[in-house]
């Protein structure tokens, strides 16, 4: 569910016309969705509203501050997995006691800096970890919570295996049988105390059967620790929840709660989700234009301004976004938003940047409305994992962030230039750089 619309023909966030972005900031550019995202927060938020959960944006979704600080005052905390997303949770003033820090290769300085800041939750994903950070929060002088992450060998088979993480042999978390001899070693600890659970299966995950899986695994180890007069006050049961990328094929939040809700009621367990493409992917899309397009060969191609380097989901695993042109010049012929939507009299293409590589491509054998050089494409849901796995690969300047909010929009993040390229590089040689002589060769 998305507030992305064609009116007349044109395609619309909220009440701004995507084309009217374009033109005054230019390709490729990120448009968010605020309506979307807040839409999405308070889905999730009301389905389960029961447990009072604790909702924990996952910051490495979409980490732009304007998005967080937007999301914050919705009533959101944050997942984080760096230092630097720490850093940006407290630039816009969040509340770090609603912050849960998970990561495998937490450094001493990152830990440090999250004890200082009064982080909520320190998800652990294994023993020597856990001891480290005992011994750092007893050097600050401070006591922390942790919860233990469980690795509950639980997956969704449709689930990449690159983002499968609630697998046996993934490198997150600990199994069931380490888990009790890893609160019988530390679930007494005086520095950090371990008194919660902590699982992220993977991601997107398809179906709510997953998650009941590995919420009933845990609850059975809970028992077990609880004989052993080890209470386990908070379960984190992570994010992971799938987004709309092909119309109808994925649950709502409502469904992911009909079938979680009914397992934790009334059990005094505090609950933590850490939601992050269900809120972010389908309030964003990257809006591109086509430069040439290449027909003829065995293939055609559209080339658009856009590339791997914007959105590097279907070169990283295979994702499928729906592409659909910004303008369409029959107004009366809407798309369904599916994969496999063809138009009626369209061409089959694959849409490509211009990187050097030949896994550059946004999308594939693609049925699209018969477009060429200047038409604006629109690639949807890609508001999370989209901006932030962007690059400078080929040199490439990273797009614009632009958010909408009804019929206003601004720019959250400008364009970068080429100086942006190159300024932090010393010794500088960016006055030199900048001039462009006319004659390189007398340079
Ligand atoms: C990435 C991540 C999330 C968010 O995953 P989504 O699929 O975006 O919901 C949540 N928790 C942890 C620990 C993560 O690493």
């Amino acid at each position: 569910m998305d507030f992305f619309s064609y009116r007349n023909g044109q395609l619309f966030c909220e009440d701004v016309s995507v084309a009217d972005i374009a033109a005054e900031v230019g390709t490729p550019v990120y448009i968010y969705s605020s309506a979307t995202l807040l839409h999405h927060y308070r889905a999730l938020a009301e389905s389960f509203a029961e447990l009072s959960p604790m909702i924990c944006f996952s910051i490495k979704s979409l980490a732009n501050l304007q998005i967080l600080k937007l999301l914050a005052e919705a009533g959101s905390g944050f997942d984080v997995v760096s230092g630097g997303e720490v850093a940006r949770a407290r630039a816009i003033g969040a509340d770090c006691a609603r912050i849960v820090y998970a990561g495998v290769g937490k450094t001493d300085k990152e830990i440090r800096e999250a004890i200082a800041a009064g982080i909520g939750l320190f998800n652990v994903e294994s023993e020597a970890e856990f001891e480290n950070i005992s011994r750092l929060a007893g050097e600050a002088g401070k006591a922390v919570r942790c919860a233990l992450r469980l690795n509950p060998d639980v997956y969704d088979p449709r689930t990449h295996t690159y983002t499968a993480t609630g697998k046996k042999e993934t490198k997150f978390g600990v199994d069931i049988e380490r888990a009790v001899a890893f609160f019988g070693a530390y679930g007494h600890d005086d520095h950090a105390r371990l008194d919660a659970i902590h699982l992220h299966i993977g991601s997107p995950i398809y179906s709510a059967q997953p998650y009941v899986e590995a919420i009933t695994k845990t609850l059975d180890l809970m028992g077990r620790l609880a004989g052993e007069g080890f209470t386990v006050r908070t379960l984190d049961i992570g994010g992971g929840f799938a987004a709309d990328y092909d119309a109808g094929a994925s649950p709502l939040a409502s469904e992911y709660a009909k079938e979680i809700v009914p397992l934790l009621r009334g059990r005094g367990l505090e609950v933590i989700l850490e939601p992050g493409r269900q809120i972010a992917a389908n309030a964003g899309l990257l809006l591109t234009q086509v430069q040439y397009v290449k027909a003829g060969g065995q293939k055609s191609f559209l080339i658009v301004d856009a590339a791997m380097t914007d959105l590097i989901r279907p070169a990283m695993y295979g994702s499928e976004h729906f592409v659909w042109p910004a303008r369409l010049s029959d107004p009366s012929a809407e798309p369904q938003r599916r994969i496999d939507f063809a138009a009626p009299a369209g061409q089959k293409v694959d849409v490509v940047g211009g990187v050097c590589e030949s896994t550059d491509f946004l999308a594939q054998d693609r049925t699209l409305p018969v477009m060429g050089r200047g038409d604006l494409l629109a690639v949807f849901s890609a508001g999370a994992y989209g901006f932030v796995m962007s690059s400078q690969y080929n040199s490439r300047p990273r797009a614009a962030e632009i958010l909408v909010e009804g019929a206003k929009w601004r720019v959250i993040r400008p364009r970068e230039t080429y100086e942006d390229l190159f300024a932090t590089e010393v010794p500088s040689l960016l006055t030199k750089a900048i001039g462009f002589p006319a004659d390189n060769s007398k340079d």
